[in-house]
């Protein structure tokens, strides 16, 4: 377990992080679907699918590349990127990246399981004699327990569960970021304990096989008490974002497309 000094020390400065999409694998609207969250007109119900980006100390670091991540980009003015998280292998966490091939030697970090897939799914990118062209990906292997160095900065993974899934959330200075979790340990709850902010995911109020209820997430919020929560990945059963907004605790927000969370923490 992380000693708390050592988290504590990890946590000056200032962070800001974009929202560049807070919808899960289908994204909002769904397609043929017409419920009112569908339809609305509110431009906080439109969710684009998962990725954010992180500043921290002068660099830009992407959490996760999704289907929708060129349009993402270009909404907030292609802004450099110098390294890449990836939390697990799932479509809607990785499609975007052969949209990165601008990016040369960006390093994309991630377990050993997501980088043997990803030689597998894009197996032309790996070939000895690779077509001219094709991105190179420069793919440096984490685990579940040790920090790392990501363009500078020290990252930690946070191992949950999505399901059966074994997947990877983050803690990057003053921030905790975890998404497509159904489960986590009561261990790494006591570690994340007091965080400045953590993002979370909630899929919908009603529950689900392999991501956290909106019920459940609040839960987990109340037992980790960080000062700020902002919710991500969520799908049209969430509801309309007034209306939940209303009910969630003083303390949580939706996130929603384009959201720009700042803190800054000086211990
Ligand atoms: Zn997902
Ligand atoms: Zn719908
Ligand atoms: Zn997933």
């Amino acid at each position: 377990m992380i000693n708390k000094n050592v988290f504590a020390k990890m946590t000056e400065g200032k962070l800001s992080i974009r929202i560049l999409g807070s919808g899960t694998s289908t994204g909002v609207p769904q397609i043929g679907c017409d419920c009112e969250v569908c339809r609305s007109v509110d431009p906080h119900d439109k969710r684009l699918r998962h990725s954010a980006l992180v500043t921290y100390r002068g660099k830009n670091i992407l959490i996760d590349c999704g289907p929708d991540f060129r349009q993402q980009m270009l909404a907030c003015g292609s802004p450099h990127i110098d390294a890449l998280l990836i939390t697990h292998i799932h479509y809607d966490h990785i499609a975007g990246l052969e949209d990165l091939r601008g990016f040369k030697d960006l390093p994309i970090f991630a377990r050993a399981d997501v980088i043997a897939a990803l030689h597998q799914r894009l197996a032309y990118c790996f070939a000895q004699h690779p077509y001219p062209g094709v991105p190179h990906f420069n793919l440096v292997e984490i685990d579940d327990i040790n920090p790392f160095d990501c363009a500078g900065i020290t990252v930690e993974p946070i191992p949950v569960m999505h399901y059966k899934m074994p997947i990877l959330g983050f803690c990057i200075g003053p921030m905790a970021y975890i998404t497509d979790c159904k489960t986590i340990s009561l261990q790494q709850v006591e570690r994340l304990h007091g965080v400045p902010l953590l993002i979370i995911n909630a899929l919908r109020i009603e529950e689900h096989l392999s991501h956290l209820s909106l019920a459940q997430t609040l839960e987990i919020i109340e037992q980790v008490k960080p000062e700020r929560a902002v919710l991500i990945h969520m799908s049209h059963g969430i509801g309309l974002h007034e209306k939940v907004s209303k009910i969630l605790p003083e303390n949580v927000s939706l996130a929603y497309d384009g959201m720009v969370v700042e803190i800054n923490k000086q211990l």
